[in-house]
């Protein structure tokens, strides 16, 4: 019986490790038809505004759009191509897509909103990052206020100087960088004062604990407030219930993004959604900035 059980474990265990083994196979061989074909697309997830909770903005998630697999998640493919040094190939292709639709709200004289991109630590180790995102923007000729760049607490320690040369450059440039998954890692406080953020997004880990621990409340509302006095804006990221958006703009928390408000969508859903929307547009920054 021991041994059939054992025996039949393993053949699970051998199974998932194929299975890992056969997607990183797929996403590797396929990479660049995807690229090529337009597989790798956008979405857009809104992001509100928590004391009118109105929109204010949007982060653009990378999704491979397979013609046999379906849609699928960034958990999949994207360790597989930060792996093989090739994910910066991504960012930039979901960085081009943000800029295009940014354009198209500009062509179309709609009021615009800011969209944050994600980086890879990666990218920061095998290209001028910088240079690559610029040169993207230029081409679309948009103001950086427009694009937000999101970098994750693993660059920290993973490419410290870096990172720390890129975004002196970004902020030089005008662009806002962002600190995505706050409090996920391990060193969030002490890097608050050696690297200068203009708003830190707060991961969605302690709100999944909201309701059943009190001490969740505590702890956010001192990360928002710290962020107050330091100056640097706070945006709260998978807020899913009433309960938890109204207790972030009590405490002063001043975006929210979440499936309450919006799944991430596909570019022509979320075009949908920003029409309705887009009277919504607020930034407590000068108009002309965005049209410059
Ligand atoms: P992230 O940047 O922290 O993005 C937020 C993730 O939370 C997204 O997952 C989003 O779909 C999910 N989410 C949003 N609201 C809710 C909610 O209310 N509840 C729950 N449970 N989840 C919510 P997604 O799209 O699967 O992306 C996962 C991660 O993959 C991202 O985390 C980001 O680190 C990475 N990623 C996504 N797109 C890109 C990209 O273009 N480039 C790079 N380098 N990384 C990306
Ligand atoms: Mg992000
Ligand atoms: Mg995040
Ligand atoms: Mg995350």
């Amino acid at each position: 019986y021991m041994a059939g059980n054992r025996q039949q474990l393993c053949c699970v265990y051998d199974q998932k490790v194929k299975d890992k083994y056969d997607s990183r196979d797929y996403v590797l061989t396929h990479f660049n038809e995807a690229l090529r074909e337009g597989w790798i697309q956008a979405y857009f997830q809104p992001e509100m505004r928590a004391i009118t909770g109105k929109l204010c903005g949007a982060e653009a998630l990378a999704r491979w759009v397979d013609p046999e697999k379906g849609v699928l998640s960034p958990g999949l493919f994207i360790p597989v191509l930060e792996e093989a040094n090739l994910i910066h190939r991504l960012d930039l292709c979901i960085i081009e897509q943000t800029c295009q639709i940014i354009r198209g709200m500009k062509d179309e004289n709609e009021p615009m909103i800011p969209i944050s991109v994600n980086l890879s630590r990666i990218d920061f180790q095998v290209c001028d990052i910088f240079k690559e995102v610029d040169r993207l923007r230029r081409k679309y000729d948009l103001s950086p206020k427009l694009l937000k760049i999101e970098v994750t607490e693993s660059t920290l320690t993973t490419a410290p100087e870096a990172l720390m040369r890129a975004m002196r450059e970004f902020q030089r440039a005008g662009y806002d960088v962002w600190m995505d998954d706050f409090g996920s890692g391990y060193s969030s406080l002490n890097n608050l004062q050696s690297y200068n953020f203009d708003l830190i997004k707060i991961d969605m880990i302690f709100l999944r604990n909201f309701a059943s621990n009190p001490s969740v409340s505590t702890i956010v509302a001192a990360i928002i407030d710290m962020a107050k006095r330091l100056g640097i804006q706070t945006l709260c990221e998978g807020v899913e219930t009433v309960e938890q958006a109204d207790f972030l703009r009590e405490v002063g928390c001043e975006r929210l993004q979440g499936f309450l408000f919006a799944q991430p969508l596909p570019f022509e859903e979320f075009i949908e959604y920003f029409s309705d929307h887009a009277d919504g547009y607020l930034e407590p920054v000068e108009e002309n900035e965005y049209y410059r």
